[in-house]
């Protein structure tokens, strides 16, 4: 340690202050049931596979695949998500396909493409924290827009955009939002709210920033056209391998206008996303037979929602609602008015489960009542014993 003293450093004023643990973090700690991780399940990673195809990355690529991402990822990868996105309607050259390390940091490139301090951005309440912090840390002023069982409720966007435009206040730069399997909510947005949306976007000139981590994964192989395929000039679409190979992959990728992902492409010197992940996932691509994978990984989310259900008609009877998801990896439990349920989430993990409580994914405040289950990354089992365990300690709130 130097001699000299130390005086003290002022941080970037945009630096959130740093957080106490969270809830997950605490309930890996302590081994407890963590109905909080909203992770993928470890048994849907494609180890095999993977270890074929990283191996071969190596052989077949080996000196490039290992280099800087100067020169772009494997045109296989791009190709991929073209044309897998074209089930959702969005039909696009590969070139405006721009891969990430993680669709987090798309968001995060993203907000600060499109966002300048004291911006505005909206969003949905409830939402995704990690993007609410990479709008928090873009300065961008953010309003929160509710969700029912069919998605964001446009038509209160629709008149808070009137209302701005008629008063001169501000409208907002982009509008996030999750329209399949939404987490926390689980629910998706209808198609006819989709097109009101994308409308909107025209109308006043904001870009819709189209979340789709979790699209893959619908228990009834269905989905509905993407936002972007109404609103082409005005959407940022943003998807991931994080849930379908592996989150550890790092890979998630942006679509957009050639010229929006010139645009937002310009923050990508020097920290372009990793050409060896891609190769991986290249090689992982032709080797694995996809929709069989998919298949597998959806049987097994699908068999942990139905255990879930399950176990909260089972412990909570009518005391709690909730839509059932039909895809993703989250059930949004509603608690009657009054419950708060952030006050219970200690006695919870003392007594063996963890939750989130839906304070947590609202901007001002607000979601008291709810808290959000993932049925994700716990065995059947452990969903039910947890799902139990929540019960007693919430009876035993009510009771005290
Ligand atoms: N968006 C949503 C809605 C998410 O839930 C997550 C991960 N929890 C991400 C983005 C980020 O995923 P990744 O960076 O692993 O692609």
């Amino acid at each position: 340690m130097s001699t000299l003293s130390l005086k003290p450093y002022s941080f970037a004023r945009r630096l959130p202050a740093i957080a106490p643990m969270g809830a997950a973090q605490a309930a890996k700690k302590r081994q407890v049931i963590p109905l909080s991780f909203g992770s993928p399940h470890s048994d849907t990673f494609p180890y095999k596979p993977l270890i074929g195809a990283a191996t071969d990355a190596i052989w077949t690529h080996g000196r490039d695949s290992l280099q800087y991402g100067g020169a772009g990822g494997p045109v296989i990868v791009l190709d991929w998500v073209a044309r897998r996105s074209a089930l959702r309607s969005i039909h696009v050259d590969p070139s405006q396909v721009l891969m990430t390390y993680g669709s987090q940091q798309a968001l995060d490139y993203v907000a600060r493409a499109l966002l300048d301090p004291g911006d505005h951005a909206w969003l949905e309440g409830p939402t995704y924290f990690g993007a609410v912090s990479t709008f928090r840390t873009a300065e961008a002023i953010l309003t929160s827009f509710p969700i029912d069982e069919d998605g964001l409720i446009v038509e209160e966007v629709e008149r808070a955009l009137e209302e701005a435009e008629r008063l001169g206040k501000p409208l907002p730069k982009l509008f996030y939002t999750m329209p399949n399997f939404h987490n926390p909510g689980g629910i998706s947005l209808s198609l006819e709210r989709r097109q009101r949306l994308a409308e909107l976007a025209y109308r006043y000139n904001f870009f819709i920033l189209e979340d789709d981590a979790y699209t893959e994964l619908s228990y009834t192989g269905q989905s509905l056209p993407a936002i972007y395929s109404f609103a082409p000039e005005r959407t940022i679409y943003l998807s991931t391998f994080s849930k379908i190979i592996a989150p550890g992959i790092r890979l998630g990728w942006a679509i957009a206008s050639q010229d929006t992902i010139a645009r937002v492409n310009t923050f990508f010197q020097g920290s372009k996303a990793s050409v060896f992940s891609q190769e991986i996932v290249a090689q992982l691509l032709t080797r694995l037979p996809f929709d069989e994978h998919l298949a597998s990984l959806n049987k097994l989310y699908r068999d942990n929602r139905d255990a879930m259900v399950d176990a909260l008609k089972i412990s909570f009877g009518d005391d709690v609602t909730f839509s059932i998801p039909e895809g993703g990896f989250f059930v949004w439990l509603s608690f009657p008015e009054g419950i708060d349920t952030s006050e219970f989430v200690k006695d919870a993990e003392e007594r063996g489960v963890s939750f989130i409580d839906g304070k947590q994914f609202f901007i001002n405040g607000g979601g008291a009542r709810h808290a959000r289950l993932s049925f994700s990354y716990c065995s059947e089992e452990q969903i039910r014993e947890g799902v139990a365990l929540l019960a007693q300690s919430y009876y035993s709130y009510l009771d005290n």
